[in-house]
């Protein structure tokens, strides 16, 4: 076994992986249900599910929680815009997500908490940091004193001034008035009306979005996360301000990995549902098999963010197909192919920072010559290779 390096946000550079305990805890920040997700979501989730399954190969033992933010602003909002109930609507976007995400062959999490279902926990949690002064509550809300917690900032790497604009554009208030900063974050915010709301010691309310992560983390992982993950647009202000609270709250570094993935673009942007420029995985179902779609999210670096082209989705449904032909390709009794070239390379390409595009160019090597090879060598070596690879990369043999 090669040593695993994996790239951590937290010091810009790649460490070599070791576990802490006997197993090891990841956390994903899951969805908020209040629209569809889109294949950027599925990007993110698939290169997870990877990660937990090379783990597992590697012979660790994980257990992977991955959250529903049920009630938050964005959900909220939406209700309101249209008219349903928040509850309903934040059920039928998490149903169509976990389809999508089953269709591509995702195992499903260990874990998959619901924020609502852990309000006497984030309670807890807000307890705990007003306890050590760096909370305050005012008007029935309390907040996070952002100045008061000096490494505030320190994963995200941004100055005050760009923290504060991208918070801004994420739903922060600077300007409300119980506020000592106006960087200052919400742990719990005072009811307003018609908004659901829950009773607590600071009054009727619902929790701040960043504190249910850290409640939901630490409730089924412990103090410190092995990795925590989730999109590059949740570095900041959520995992900056998760990563501040827990830290805070339980007197030890919160993740030791914190991992993200990139965004995904279309036609020139972010895609995104305010800009309506968003790819379905339920559209791309009607076209291509879910080997095909997850070759196509893996072929690309899961650290940087990329434009989707139909092309590319095509080129992914051709090297499927490759891959497929191996299955049904009849091995002759003569001289074995040699893998095991190919077979450290793979490794090797996931030992440095789950390098899954060149993984697959490995294996779509194993797969060419396999074909060339049958009814003349024996090929079993080579369909072993490529069974293990599709049980890491999470294909599937679809035989045609
Ligand atoms: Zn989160």
């Amino acid at each position: 076994m090669g040593k695993l390096r994996l790239y951590n946000s937290r010091t810009k550079k790649k460490e070599t992986f070791f576990a802490q305990g006997r197993r090891i805890g990841i956390y994903v920040c899951g969805i908020t249900p209040y629209s569809v997700t889109h294949l950027g979501h599925a990007f993110t989730y698939t290169f997870f599910d990877v990660l937990g399954r090379f783990l597992r190969h590697e012979g660790y033992r994980t257990t992977y929680v991955q959250n529903l933010t049920d009630v938050d602003d964005d959900i909220l909002k939406r209700a309101r815009e249209e008219k349903k109930d928040w509850r309903e609507l934040g059920e039928e976007n998490a149903q169509k997500f976990l389809d999508d995400t089953a269709w591509l062959g995702s195992i499903p999490p260990d874990m998959y908490p619901r924020a609502t279902d852990h309000i006497a926990e984030i309670i807890t949690y807000t307890k705990k940091l007003l306890h050590t002064g760096i909370a305050y509550e005012k008007g029935g809300s309390v907040y996070f004193e952002v100045r008061k917690d000096q490494p505030y900032g320190s994963l995200s790497r941004l100055s005050y001034r760009q923290m504060l604009a991208l918070a801004n554009e994420r739903g922060n208030n600077p300007k409300d008035p119980n506020k000592k900063d106006s960087l200052d974050f919400v742990l719990w915010q005072k009811k307003k009306s018609s908004e659901p709301s829950w009773a607590s010691p600071f009054g009727s309310g619902r929790p701040g979005w960043h504190i249910e992560c850290s409640a939901m983390a630490t409730k089924y992982l412990g103090n410190a996360v092995d990795i925590h993950g989730g999109g590059g647009d949740l570095i900041f202000p959520h995992h900056e301000s998760e990563e501040a609270q827990s830290r805070v709250a339980n007197g030890k570094q919160f993740a030791r990995w914190w991992m993200h993935a990139g965004m995904l673009k279309y036609r020139g942007e972010k895609m995104s549902k305010s800009l309506g420029n968003l790819v379905l995985v339920e559209d791309l179902k009607k076209r291509y098999t879910a080997s095909a779609v997850r070759i196509y999210l893996l072929s690309h670096p899961y650290r940087s963010s990329f434009e989707y082209f139909e092309q590319d989705m095509d080129k992914a449904k051709v090297l499927d197909m490759i891959f497929q032909q191996v299955w049904r390709a009849q091995s002759a009794l003569g001289e074995p192919i040699l893998v095991s070239k190919y077979e450290s390379m793979f490794y090797h390409a996931l030992h440095d920072d789950m390098d899954t595009p060149k993984a697959l160019r490995v294996m779509e090597q194993v797969a060419q010559e396999a074909v060339k090879a049958k009814n003349k060598k024996n090929i079993t070596s080579a369909k072993a290779l490529l069974s293990t690879a599709f049980n890491i990369l999470g294909l599937r043999i679809t035989y045609r």
